[in-house]
């Protein structure tokens, strides 16, 4: 995420009597992942959270408000810790770690600080991907 991103509060259902339903507020989402919204109506107001899930947590009224992307992507779904194991079994190669003197890894190219991900990666598996 490099841009800003615009979005609009849609109400469905005002549960409060107060806000009403349709647009009822924009938004900006900045790159940092902090969070503007405006609210709209008659006294507007504006307002800064720390993550779109804080604001969602207070003006969201149980779901009764959703977030519309202006450039219509959805939220992308984070990935569940399974899909994600399949994923880096999947990427690591089954052939073990050659350490060189210096403790890089010539097999895999690793000759960054710390132990290389291959290995790292089959401490995860108990058995070789086949
Ligand atoms: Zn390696």
């Amino acid at each position: 995420m490099n841009l800003p991103r615009l979005f609009h509060l849609q109400r469905d259902t005002d549960i409060t009597g107060i806000s009403g339903t349709g647009t009822v507020a924009h938004g900006v989402q900045w790159p940092d992942g902090t969070v503007t919204i405006r609210w709209t109506g008659d006294r507007p107001s504006t307002v800064h959270w720390a993550s779109i899930d804080d604001a969602l947590c207070v003006h969201g009224h149980g779901g009764h408000t959703r977030i519309i992307w202006a450039d219509g992507q959805p939220e992308q779904a984070v990935p569940s810790i399974a899909v994600l194991l399949d994923l880096v079994n999947s990427l690591r190669d089954p052939e073990p770690c050659r350490l060189d003197h210096d403790g890089d890894c010539q097999e895999h190219y690793w000759f960054e600080p710390g132990t290389c991900p291959h290995a790292r990666a089959a401490e995860l598996f108990p058995a070789e991907p086949e």
